[in-house]
């Protein structure tokens, strides 16, 4: 414990989407369980906290408090369903004023107790600005994979590189369409495909003007984030190729690995608080071991409802018992009985607690989006992967999971569709070769996790230098 850190400050701004304010709190409560005297204000929208104290097992020491700011959604506004971009770009045109104003409540109910340090989600790249200004330590968390970051590090290379091919304007490529082309010009990229992409880098190429506020910010990453005291990122070191982290060291001041802020290891009880609502743990009591098929597709991610529609029927085709996280505005599109049908075969929930789902025994395969935590949380659980990428980094992550750490399958042609499910769900459920080699390479790639979360791995050195960073 650090008996530094008197008059120390932290303000930690979320970025309140998706599952982005999660590890940033995760790592804001170790900070402070291990800093006693620094005080931490985590300041995020009312929604985004509800949500967070409903959902996260985090301990909550005293010298962490949480504050409201304003969503920058105006009264009276209606938000447009079916676009969720709306609510993020209101929200950050408003934010830095939001958190300004949220920062004087914070000092004021501290008893003036000035910022020392802003902690935040990078995604909020004015943060950058506001330390400068306010003469004070600048820490921003990296939630998404590192070759995530190098894309956005190297996007302006990659489009000068490969996008006037892949844009349908430049020489000819061969027989290679453009998209499939490898990015071997990019350090520690080589095995991700130009359409691996996240689509905010695929995009600025053909509208570098955009006037989304959101993908003016992510560009804005790599001009930033090399100003910023330390880097920190949402994974382990020792998980990323040696061209990767010698690569992006070389691109920040400093570059701190804590390790995955959504796992701890082992995986703790659910505290009483976040008792398991819906049931899922003692709905897989009740099933064999390595049977059940896991769907989620994290929390911000939309599937097309055909394909909705074509993995239910895969589902109750192929009688694999199933527990599906469903966000309720989705089950509409499970039509034709198929909910009464398979109440005996399945459980769809609104949430699950899905670290301890994955972890269960019963747990076969992970019908995934490729969410980083998410992919992780099923390397921890021994899971093997059925992919369905959809935005983000998740192509970034499915193909690792499938063509390098070779622990997950991406679905037939990109898309669900009865007969291409089916068949997945047997390569990974059934006893073939193939499902027997990827639970192997799991087994061996979880033990890389376990080491690195271990006293002697690179995440528990980086922990101390960025607890002596915001202490001092
Ligand atoms: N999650 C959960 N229960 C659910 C759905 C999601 O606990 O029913 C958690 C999941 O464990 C993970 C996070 O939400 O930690 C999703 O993060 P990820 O990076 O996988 O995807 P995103 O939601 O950002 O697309």
């Amino acid at each position: 414990q650090s008996s530094s850190g008197k008059n120390q400050h932290v303000a930690v701004l979320a970025f309140p989407f998706s599952c982005h304010p999660w590890p940033l709190l995760n790592l804001t409560s170790r900070l402070a369980s291990s800093a006693p005297d620094v005080s931490f204000s985590f300041l995020n929208t009312a929604k985004s906290n509800q949500k967070l104290s409903a959902t996260s097992g985090a301990h909550l020491p005293h010298n962490l408090k949480f504050y409201d700011v304003a969503d920058g959604v105006p009264e009276g506004h209606v938000l447009t369903p079916g676009n969720p971009l709306e609510e993020v770009e209101l929200f950050l045109e408003a934010a830095p004023e939001s958190f300004r104003k949220g920062m004087d409540m914070a000092v004021a109910e501290t008893g003036q107790q000035k910022i020392t340090c802003i902690m935040n989600d990078a995604f909020l790249v004015f943060g950058c600005d506001m330390a400068a200004d306010m003469h004070v330590k600048w820490v921003p968390l990296y939630v998404p994979a590192p070759y995530d970051l190098s894309a956005h590090m190297y996007s302006a290379l990659i489009h000068e590189t490969y996008g006037g091919e892949a844009h349908g304007n430049g020489g000819a490529v061969g027989d290679l369409n453009p998209i499939d082309k490898t990015l071997d010009a990019i350090p520690g990229l080589s095995v991700m495909r130009f359409g691996d992409l996240p689509q905010e880098i695929l995009d600025q190429g053909t509208h570098s003007n955009s006037s989304s506020i959101f993908a003016r910010a992510l560009r804005r990453i790599r001009e930033v984030l090399p100003r910023a005291n330390a880097v920190v990122m949402n994974s382990f070191q020792e998980l990323n190729s040696t061209i990767l982290t010698d690569d992006l060291k070389s691109k920040f001041q400093n570059i701190l690995y804590v390790g995955f802020l959504t796992l701890t290891f082992p995986t703790p009880p659910l505290p009483p608080s976040h008792s398991d609502a819906t049931g899922c743990l003692p709905w897989l009591d009740e099933q064999k071991p390595t049977s059940v098929a896991y769907i989620s597709f994290g929390t911000a991610a939309a599937v097309p409802p055909h394909e909705f529609a074509a993995l239910a029927e895969a589902l109750e085709a192929s009688c694999v018992p199933f527990l599906w996280s469903l966000r309720e505005n989705f089950k509409a599109f499970l039509r034709n009985g198929f909910l009464e049908r398979t109440r005996k075969q399945g459980k769809i929930v609104p949430w699950a607690p899905q670290a301890h789902v994955l972890s269960h025994k019963a747990v076969g395969v992970y019908v995934t989006h490729c969410g980083y935590n998410s992919v992780f949380e099923s390397i921890v659980g021994e899971v093997p992967m059925i992919c369905r990428p959809i935005l983000g980094d998740n192509m970034m992550n499915g193909r690792m999971v499938e063509d390098v750490w070779e622990i997950g399958v991406r679905v037939e042609g990109g898309v669900f569709t009865k007969k291409g499910m089916v068949k997945s769900l047997e390569l990974v459920l059934g006893h073939g070769q193939h499902g027997r080699r990827m639970r192997e390479k799991i087994r061996d790639l979880k033990e890389l996790v376990v080491k690195a979360a271990g006293p002697d791995g690179i995440a528990s050195k980086d922990f101390k230098t960025l607890l002596e960073l915001i202490s001092q």
